[in-house]
């Protein structure tokens, strides 16, 4: 299984009414909630899906060194 130390390159929303706070545009969890972690979005949140889909793991957050960096998962 791959895993990446953050994942932060979801798609976001501002979040209406809190001028520094964004969102998940697809499952709506707060930046802060999810705290760059993929369990930190909804099950059924379609970045995260596509992620475990692609063989990411959404337990821990190991850091690993960025030998085999794989942010071009499309
Ligand atoms: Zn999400």
């Amino acid at each position: 299984m791959m895993k990446k130390p953050y994942y932060i390159d979801f798609p976001q929303e501002h979040l209406e009414g809190h001028q520094h706070q964004y969102r998940c545009a697809d499952c709506k969890v707060e930046t802060t909630t999810i705290n760059g972690l993929l369990e930190g979005h909804l099950p059924s949140c379609l970045y995260r899906l596509k992620l475990e889909k692609g063989g990411y793991e959404a337990t821990g957050c190991t850091v690993e060194p960025a030998s085999h960096d794989a942010d071009d998962f499309d």
